[in-house]
């Protein structure tokens, strides 16, 4: 904790109203809030002022909705909320980086992480509540998988972070890209991720372009392909080993849908999209395990022919891993042969390591331990 630049004092932001009678109005996305007012007698064109005025202008009391009438006013404050989660806690790391540790309305926390960079700002999101694929080498894994978030509560790190960056007053301090790269498997929660996206994509709600949100996946082929269906948007793919043998350990989803079928299933997805274009792998470099040249070469093979943005992470340790992070000399080793051979490589800057903001690290605080040895079975489609 010395390191740790400054914990911002916690303040309650936004309206907390935990009646789950309520409808939220921060989880439904343009047809849904449409669907809302037509469904009370009014007018679809409702959808796209209160959508303004909640995440554009970060307004959460009704009254002050000052295009609405008093009338619809009252009625939106009977039948619904806009309801964020509640910020525990607020750490910003001397490298800028700023995390959030979020309480849910039945006391489970998530994470959500700004990283400032020079030409954007990058906000990575949570999914579920724990995961359930259990990949070796990551912290969040081990916790276990609770259950998955709303779409309210995947919004809400957007809406909180956006809303408390901007009280900072400073520069380069925006939020420009989304990447659903926090706590959770966002494949495994797809409507509700879906739904989120489309929100973050909605030009009266946040307006990213379709570069600027990316979803990562640990490599859940069937919901891949229904992504590819149903959004223009960047995928990140969680590669990490280059054979199904080291794959089946390191990220065990792999015994289901394994390499022959993941890198079919990149391909479908980028023929899918209309820009067609690249897909980012992600590649976790592990001292000893999948860090030697020749797993450079291999991944060379394998991604023959995908247009491809490679991004090294260096592994991020935490307690009883049971793994190290490579040296440099392994990692410049390692992208220098990707780079030779033509492929745009990243070497991902461990970012907002005092404050335990790293890729991996995200932990949150789970409070009902009882599921936490479910694991990975099927791909639950339609689950809310
Ligand atoms: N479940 C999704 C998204 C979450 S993790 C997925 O697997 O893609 C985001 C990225 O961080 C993934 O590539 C994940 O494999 C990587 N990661 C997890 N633990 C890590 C660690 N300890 N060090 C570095 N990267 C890690």
């Amino acid at each position: 904790m010395s390191e740790i630049q400054r914990q911002i004092e916690v303040q309650s932001v936004g309206q907390i109203r935990p009646d789950a009678a309520l409808t939220n109005l921060l989880g439904l996305d343009r047809a849904g809030l449409e669907a809302f007012f037509v469904a009370m007698g009014d007018k679809k064109f409702r959808a796209t002022q209160v959508m303004k005025w909640i995440h554009q202008l970060g307004v959460t009391d009704f009254q002050q909705m000052n295009n609405l009438s008093k009338e619809l006013r009252n009625k939106l404050t009977e039948i619904s909320c806009i309801q964020n989660l509640q910020v525990t806690k607020d750490l910003i790391s001397k490298d800028g980086t700023r995390k959030w540790l979020l309480q849910l309305p039945d006391g489970n926390h998530i994470e959500a992480v700004f990283i400032p960079e020079n030409d954007r700002g990058t906000l990575c999101v949570s999914s579920q509540v724990g995961c359930a694929l259990d990949c070796s080498f990551c912290s969040t894994g081990r916790q276990g998988f609770n259950r998955n978030l709303s779409t309210a509560e995947i919004i809400s790190q957007v809406w909180l972070a956006a809303h408390l960056l901007e009280e900072e007053k400073k520069p380069g301090r925006k939020i420009t890209n989304v990447v659903m790269m926090g706590m959770g498997e966002p494949l495994l929660n797809f409507d509700n991720v879906v739904r989120a996206v489309r929100i973050m994509m909605d030009d009266f709600a946040y307006g990213l372009s379709k570069r600027r949100v990316t979803v990562s996946t640990a490599g859940v082929v069937p919901a891949m392909d229904r992504l590819g269906d149903t959004l223009d948007m960047r995928l990140a793919v969680s590669l990490h080993a280059t054979n199904d043998e080291l794959r089946n350990e390191l990220v065990p989803v792999n015994k289901k849908y394994p390499l022959k079928e993941l890198m079919a299933a990149c391909r479908r997805f980028i023929d899918k999209q209309n820009s067609r274009s690249r897909i980012t792998f992600e590649y976790v470099l592990l001292d000893g395990v999948n860090d030697k040249p020749e797993h450079a070469r291999e991944l060379i093979k394998l991604l023959k022919g995908i247009p491809t943005l490679m991004n090294l992470i260096p592994f991020n340790p935490f307690e009883g891993s049971g793994y190290n992070t490579s040296s440099k000399k392994a990692v410049s080793r390692f992208s220098e042969i990707l780079h030779n051979a033509g492929m745009t490589t990243v070497v991902r800057k461990t970012r907002g390591e005092d404050i335990d903001a790293a890729c991996g690290q995200l932990a949150g605080k789970i409070e009902d331990k009882s599921r936490r040895h479910r694991r990975f079975v099927e791909p639950r489609f339609g689950m809310e």
